[in-house]
């Protein structure tokens, strides 16, 4: 079994990496001069939108995947007439494209946001007068880390926002003044069974993750149950097969989706160490058309830190007792209570870039252990600037 990646990045090499404990070989496109994924398999270095890098890499799979959602449509409809491509076409169009989605949700029964969708300065005002202030205003297309997004406040701001965003197709979207953002994950297999993690927690800044916390400490019953309903029935509703992450904001006992990825996530990645099978191994089970694994826990708690834009030093990964991960992902300790193991991706740090990321496992939700651990990993607490990725 051959298992064709789009993207070499760090959600492509811990696919990879999966890929390999199950004995599965993976090619993976990406146009980069390094990718962190060439540690775990081949890689045809070529742009999404090369034809014939697309056609190669069909020949050579026999099942292709992805780590990001904005796949090209021309590249999935070019890969899909020679190998499958999962998860397919309806999952890649809805979670493309904002106005499609939040479309979508809505028409599947999910709360979302209010909302209005922007071509021009015109249809701005009008969605103002929808929406309200303060609202933000998120490119249709290609965001991702808070990219590509403008917060309004005031009438004023109308003219100023839509230039920062390029003055590009978008949808205004409410301000919610939610208690804290969850995600949930949701794989699911191609003969339709799925298997859910319970839901994250996650603390953003900046509009990128910094932490994730699992299980998701105050989420109320009622909330819990909502969003895994919602994430099964979306997987469900876009014949999805692979993981599917669902993103919310949670008011009380009330969920608003914000939106979806058709992939595995960065709020996932807790799962390595938590989970008795993780997001990645589960995607690439699913893809392949192998039985899901096992999604109940193994440690009481887990808490996942971005590393962003600097790697933590190693004086510091050794004054804490962090392990650290192999070429192949493999820890050098188990992770078990009172463990915090450190992710490198081995990615040139950049500001605002994600280098890396630490899971700690600790006996209840961790206070002032988090807080030490966080104070040594860059990024973690603090706002960063954005930049490329
Ligand atoms: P990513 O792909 O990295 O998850 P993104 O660039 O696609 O992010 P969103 O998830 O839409 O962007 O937004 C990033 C963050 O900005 C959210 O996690 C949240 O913290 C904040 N945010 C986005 N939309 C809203 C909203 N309507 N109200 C309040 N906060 C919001
Ligand atoms: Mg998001």
């Amino acid at each position: 079994m051959i298992l064709g990646i789009l993207g070499g990045g760090q959600l492509g090499w811990m696919l990879g990496t999966a890929a390999r404990r199950l004995g599965i070989e993976c090619v993976f496109l990406d146009p980069a001069e390094h990718c962190t994924a060439d540690l775990v398999g081949d890689r045809i270095r070529a742009a999404y939108d090369d034809a014939e890098a697309l056609s190669a890499l069909a020949r050579r799979c026999d099942v292709v995947t992805y780590e990001f959602e904005n796949v090209p449509a021309e590249s999935a409809a070019r890969l899909a007439e020679d190998v499958a491509v999962r998860p397919g076409w309806k999952s890649l169009e809805t979670s493309q494209d904002r106005a499609i989605e939040k479309t979508f949700l809505t028409e599947q029964g999910v709360p979302v946001p209010a909302f209005a969708v922007v071509d021009d300065l015109e249809t701005l005002e009008a969605a103002v007068a929808k929406v309200g202030l303060p609202a933000i205003l998120k490119t249709r297309r290609g965001g991702y880390d808070g990219k590509g997004q403008a917060v309004l406040r005031h009438p004023d701001d109308l003219e100023a926002g839509f230039s920062a965003i390029g003055g590009r197709p978008a949808i205004l979207e409410s301000m919610i003044d939610f208690d804290f953002e969850a995600s949930v994950l949701v794989v699911r297999g191609c003969d339709g069974t799925t298997e859910t993690w319970g839901p994250i927690r996650n603390e953003h800044s900046g509009g990128i993750l910094r932490r994730s916390d699992c299980p998701a400490p105050d989420v109320s019953s009622k909330a819990a149950s909502a969003m895994l309903a919602h994430a099964e029935k979306l997987a469900r509703a876009l014949d999805h097969c692979g993981v599917l992450t669902v993103e919310f904001f949670v008011l009380g006992d009330e969920v608003l989706a914000n939106e979806m990825a058709p992939r595995v996530h960065n709020s996932g990645h807790l799962t390595i160490e938590y989970a008795e099978t993780d997001q990645f191994e589960n995607h690439v089970r699913a893809v392949t058309g192998l039985s899901l694994g096992a999604t109940g826990s193994r440690h009481p708690h887990a808490t996942m830190l971005n590393a962003i834009g600097a790697s933590p030093a190693d004086t510091d990964l050794n004054a804490h007792h962090i392990a650290t991960v192999n070429d192949f992902g493999t820890a050098s300790a188990e992770a078990t209570v009172g463990a915090a193991v450190y992710h490198d991706y081995r990615k040139q740090p950049r500001p605002g870039r994600k280098v890396g990321h630490l899971t700690a496992i600790s006996p209840k939700a961790p206070g002032t252990w988090a807080d030490a651990l966080a104070a040594v990993i860059p990024g973690a607490s603090e706002t960063e600037p954005n930049s490329d990725d």
